[in-house]
Order: C-alpha cells, then structure tokens, then sequence
C-alpha cells in the first residue's frame, strides 16, 4: 500500500517536471539578440521584399535568412499579412525578377 503511494507521489513528481520544463523550452522569450539584426527601417511591402522578417514575439523586423527568430526562436512571417502591402510586396517580386530574367 506504501510503496503504490510512492511510486504515484514520483509519477506525479515526474510529470510537473517534464510539465515545467516542457513549457521553459517552448515559451518564446525575447532575449535582446534580435536588437544586433535589427533592420533598416521601410514600409511593410519593402521590408519583405527585402528580405526583411517579422518577429511577432520581439515585435520587431530584422534581416535574418532562416524562418525561426535567432533571438526567441519563434516563427518569423515572412509574408506581409496586409493586402495592401501584400501588393506592395508581389509587385516589387515581379519587378525584380524582370531584372533577373533582363540580365
Ligand atoms: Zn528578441
Ligand atoms: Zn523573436
């Protein structure tokens, strides 16, 4: 009867832990290295198109080449979610690609 109690005290015991350290390692926290690529300041359309990240975590743009922040590891938009921007964005894609294909 003890010994149950035990092992059902440390299964308890196990699962908050995993439960808090599960939750350590994926909250997204801004840890202030998104500050060093902090990028120049455009309006929405250009950002993108330049290669520019959204971080919705840091709430902060930077010139990053992969899709996760570097700073809190959260997903970073690629993409401008207005319409207008998105516009923006296609059109200057388009035009840069003219040039590409121009060359
Ligand atoms: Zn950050
Ligand atoms: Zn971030």
């Amino acid at each position: 009867m003890m010994v149950n109690f035990d092992i059902q005290f440390f299964n308890l015991f196990v699962l908050v832990l995993i439960t808090f350290f599960g939750v350590l390692l994926i909250a997204s926290i801004c840890n202030g290295i998104c500050i060093q690529h902090k990028a120049q300041r455009l309006d929405e359309g250009g950002r993108y198109a330049n290669g520019q990240k959204r971080c919705q975590c840091c709430e902060i743009y930077i010139k990053w080449d992969g899709i996760w922040c570097p700073c809190c590891n959260y997903r970073l938009r690629s993409k401008p979610r207005n319409k207008k921007y998105r516009e923006k964005y296609q059109s200057r894609i388009k035009k840069q690609e003219v040039i590409i294909n121009a060359l």
